[in-house]
């Protein structure tokens, strides 16, 4: 349904960073995200896990020894050298059969990984020891316990290894894999609608003519999208004119996001606000007192006012957020990252990263005028604890090819003219 009359939001709904931060992340706290589906664990890096993973025997099932070596009573050690009789060999993988009991004045070589020996509780490494056929002079003694992982020690069996909400790593991998788990249950990914807007843009398949642009936005932001658990879906380009914008915005409104860029801004062609007031948007800031993106557009919108009505089984959610990213290529990726990547992870179902930043030396003394909070891309060298950061020299928002060379973003607070050499600032990964 829209509305005949619409309120185009106010202008005071320019925030400070960290007050549009912080409301982003008040509403990423209360979104969840939609369904679960079975995977294959070889497909799961990177989903979001929906179950917990329980240890489904002891870890390790049996005393594991740490090095090669000899399996001995740390008591027989108690005068070095110590000669002992060597009783047998335990590989790992040696079952009951292959292992020896050790008594007093005994030992038997061992390997890592081998399952240690009844009798034993320490093993010396092989480092500190010299065999003679059946016997083996011991130069170094070891405590109890020595190099011998108890069994269960890591984890009992039916302990929790894994909770749902985890963003599935290589660890975490291992840890499915070593309690045998061939598939897991993840929450499905959202699928974030990705509108790029503006008469000048185009296709990248066709060839643009002197007054057009290539679309980037919608493939940087399908990229970052996918980093940050979603499913991007891109939408045709939105030409500046909004019949054509309101009903590609009515389809970018099927997914569990909307992502817009461009049209954000003050040109009389800039019209993303005012067509997502018509579908009764409800907008938190339409500005940020940053730069790059001071433009950025944060909000939501009633489901079946535009948004699709949804099953309250299938997804808890009543409204559909959305973001109007500047159309500036640099804007686009920098006001993703601070802004919309929060409510994205929480859509995936897992707890929204918080920003970290660091702290280097800046190589070369920096201007800026007063007034907005800056994330200038940049180079973060140095060896290690040295960290030297330099701006990455560029022509503004545009500069996609700068972008390319920064590793992270310098960040220059709103009251600071002027940045010496030397001064420590900032950092924000990327
Ligand atoms: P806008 O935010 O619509 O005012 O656009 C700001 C600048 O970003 C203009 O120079 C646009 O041509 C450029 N731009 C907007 N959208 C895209 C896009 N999808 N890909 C590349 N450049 C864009
Ligand atoms: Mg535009």
């Amino acid at each position: 349904m829209i509305s005949g009359m619409a309120a185009v939001p106010e202008p005071s709904l320019i925030l400070r960073f960290e007050e549009a931060r912080h409301l982003v992340e008040d509403h990423a706290a209360r979104l969840h995200p939609h369904g679960k589906e079975l995977v294959e664990l070889l497909e799961s890096a990177g989903q979001v896990l929906a179950e917990p993973v329980l240890a489904d025997r002891n870890f390790p099932p049996f005393p594991r020894a740490m090095r090669d070596g000899y399996a001995v009573r740390a008591a027989d050690l108690y005068q070095l050298p110590a000669t002992l009789d060597v009783i047998g060999e335990i590989k790992a993988g040696a079952g009951k059969d292959d292992i020896p009991v050790v008594q007093p004045g005994q030992t038997a070589a061992i390997m890592t990984g081998a399952p240690a020996p009844p009798g034993a509780d320490a093993i010396v490494m092989v480092e500190h020891t010299s065999r003679h056929a059946d016997r083996v002079q011991i130069m170094k003694g070891v405590a109890a316990g020595d190099n011998i992982v108890p069994a269960g020690s890591e984890a009992k069996r039916g302990e929790r290894l894994l909770s749902p909400g985890l963003r599935l790593d290589y660890a975490a991998i291992a840890v499915a894999a070593s309690t045998g788990r061939s598939r897991l249950l993840v929450y499905r990914k959202p699928q974030v609608a990705v509108l790029a807007t503006g008469d000048e843009i185009v296709d990248i398949d066709v060839p643009p003519a002197t007054n057009q642009i290539r679309n980037s936005n919608s493939y940087s932001l399908a990229a970052q999208v996918q980093s940050a658990g979603g499913e991007p879906v891109l939408l045709p380009i939105a030409p500046d004119e909004p019949t054509r914008l309101r009903e590609l915005i009515a389809d970018g409104l099927e997914g569990d996001l909307l992502l817009l860029a461009g049209g954000v801004s003050m040109g009389k062609y800039d019209l993303v606000e005012q067509v997502l007031a018509e579908f009764q948007a409800e907008f938190f800031f339409t500005a940020v007192l940053i730069q790059p993106g001071k433009p950025v557009v944060f909000g939501r919108i009633p489901c079946g006012a535009g948004a699709p009505a949804r099953e309250p089984p299938a997804s808890p959610q009543t409204h559909t957020y959305f973001f109007g990213l500047p159309g500036n290529p640099v804007s686009t990726m920098v006001t993703f990252e601070l802004f919309a990547r929060p409510v994205l992870e929480a859509l995936s179902g897992t707890t929204p990263r918080k920003l970290v930043f660091l702290n280097a030396r800046l190589k070369s003394e920096v201007r800026t005028k007063t007034g907005l909070k800056r994330f200038l891309p940049a180079i973060l060298s140095g060896e290690f604890e040295h960290a030297e950061v330099e701006l990455v020299p560029w022509h503004g928002s545009g500069d996609v090819a700068s972008m390319v060379r920064a590793n992270c973003y310098v960040v220059i607070p709103p009251d600071r003219e002027r940045i010496a050499a030397g001064e420590w600032v900032p950092v924000l990964m990327m």
